[in-house]
């Protein structure tokens, strides 16, 4: 009944949906017992509703209402495999959820519980390990000695500046002024990203977690999480966590006995691009419109209500309870030496698997689209992908072993940005995806400043007349000119790379912009 009720019910049902039979689970159930939970994102989104079944580690997939029978009485009370629910790929059928080539290249550290933990009840997170960080970084660590963990890790920003977060800490820490803020960037816009939404769905208390650690660290007593008001969802479930975490005193006044209090609040956007840039993103807590404004002052010196705040986003803060658990050492043995640690990515497209993925830094893109994603699907064959979103670029065929890293990136002239990766087919009109790009910065654009209010009008105007077909030769030109002032003279980040995606689909697909405009020479 538990199980029909949560596969029909479940607001997750669509593509979130996770349900795990524990199967004498001590931890949560008598020996014996049987017990039905929701959980969060597997990450195999496309093959949802997605159920797994313990102690064997089954995983069906597009779980129906009408399936519940027949998974209680085959599988729960006999131990037999459904074989239509099972995953299938090459004509292999794969029954344990992690031999299917999906998983299988992944590293799921930062997403480890999402899909096996029931987000809604604080015991679950802790009977995984969760707030034993926090109690280490209480009682057996100074606020110094995060800090130094933290940069002895090389943890560096996955919101997509890649900038190191314990030098930001520690920047903050060194401040005169004593009130200090932590903020949780949870604004999660880049068309075809939802890697923050996942964690703030699937495992709440473990950037609670990672922002408490910060607060101790540098000194804050008060904490907010910026979280897109698209996100209905983690908004209901951070809220559940927070007011269970304030109800065990892991959270508010005094903290496990300690003298460290903390308070935690929730703030919601109103769906804004640009409130994912810092200093937009503060005025919109304080009230005010959300806007970029100039800096200096930095985010560190003068961030919310004027004071020092470390602002991080959500994927950076969930990797920090790990790195004081595990150490630093530890932390810097995954991926490279200058990117340390894993990144998530919502692989989607002309991919045959799309979903949620979490690979050690350095992984290939080659390995991300074929050996994960299993390839292009239908008769496509690979031409390019988007990543990092609007402020990001394409790579092609020949970057198809580049590393997927800060560094490598930067060299390709694209970047990581939050984690978006938008595959496309030989099917794809590469000015065409230039120009949904450029509508969707234009209409983000806040307007403070002329060259990205105006100039990003005027690049999606000769784009669109590129697109139907009343282009010139010489408007390519002007694209360019016009991208090169933008980038250099824009206010804010979100200005300065409104012009990649067009800058780069100029570079490599310079002969299909022809295409559009040769016979109007
Ligand atoms: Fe606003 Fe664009 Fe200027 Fe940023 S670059 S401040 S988004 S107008």
């Amino acid at each position: 009944e538990r199980m029909c009720e949560l596969v029909k019910d479940n607001p997750d049902v669509e593509v979130h949906f996770g349900a795990e039979i524990a199967h004498g689970k001590e931890d949560i159930h008598k020996d014996g017992e049987i017990g039905v939970k929701k959980s969060g994102c597997h990450g195999f989104c496309e093959m949802g509703p997605l159920m797994r079944i313990e102690p064997h580690g089954i995983l069906y997939t597009k779980v129906q209402l009408e399936d519940c029978d027949e998974i209680f009485h085959r599988t729960i009370e006999k131990g037999e495999p459904i074989r239509h629910l099972l995953f299938k790929q090459d004509g292999i059928e794969y029954k344990r959820q992690e031999d299917i080539p999906f998983y299988k290249k992944q590293t799921r550290n930062v997403l480890k519980n999402c899909g096996h933990i029931d987000a809604e009840h604080i015991q679950e997170y802790i009977s995984t390990g969760g707030y034993k960080a926090l109690e280490k970084a209480l009682f057996e660590m100074t606020p110094e000695e995060v800090i130094k963990e933290i940069s002895d890790s090389n943890l560096r920003g996955r919101g997509g500046g890649g900038f190191p977060t314990g030098y930001k800490w520690s920047q903050v820490a060194r401040q005169k002024e004593k009130t200090r803020y932590v903020v949780c960037n949870g604004d999660e816009g880049d068309p075809g990203a939802f890697m923050d939404r996942s964690i703030m769905e699937g495992d709440p208390h473990k950037m609670i977690e990672g922002m408490m650690i910060g607060a101790y660290a540098v000194g804050a007593k008060e904490g907010y999480i910026y979280v897109r008001a698209e996100y209905p969802l983690a908004i209901n479930r951070l809220k559940l966590a927070i007011s269970q975490a304030e109800e065990c005193g892991l959270l508010g006044e005094h903290i496990l006995g300690t003298d460290f209090s903390f308070h935690l609040h929730i703030n919601r956007g109103a769906g804004a691009f640009v409130c994912g840039e810092g200093s937009a993103l503060t005025a919109s807590i304080e009230g005010n419109r959300g806007m970029p404004r100039v800096k200096p002052p930095r985010t560190v010196e003068q961030g919310l209500f004027g004071k020092p705040t470390v602002l991080n986003n959500v994927e950076t803060f969930a990797n920090v309870p790990m790195i004081i658990l595990e150490g630093a050492d530890w932390f810097k043995s995954i991926g490279p030496e200058n990117s340390p640690g894993t990144k998530a990515f919502a692989l989607t497209g002309s991919v045959k698997h799309t979903g949620l993925i979490e690979v050690p830094m350095g992984t290939t893109l080659r390995e991300v689209i074929y050996d994960i994603g299993g390839g292009i699907k239908g008769d496509g064959e690979f031409k390019a992908v988007q990543i990092g979103g609007p402020s990001g670029g394409c790579l092609i065929t020949p970057h198809l072993d580049v590393n997927l890293d800060f560094d490598s990136l930067k060299k390709m002239g694209a970047m990581i940005g939050s984690g978006g990766l938008v595959v496309m087919d030989n099917h794809t009109c590469m000015v065409e995806v230039a120009r949904f790009f450029m509508n969707f910065t234009q209409n983000e654009s806040c307007g403070k400043c002329v060259p990205c209010r105006e100039g990003t009008k005027r690049m999606l105007e000769i784009l669109e007349r590129i697109v139907a077909g009343n282009g010139k030769v010489e408007d390519l030109d002007l694209l360019e000119e016009l991208a090169t002032t933008i980038t250099e003279t824009a206010l804010c980040g979100l200005g300065k790379s409104a012009a990649l995606p067009v800058m780069s689909t100029l570079k490599l697909f310079r002969e299909e912009y022809m295409e559009h405009v040769v016979d109007k020479k």
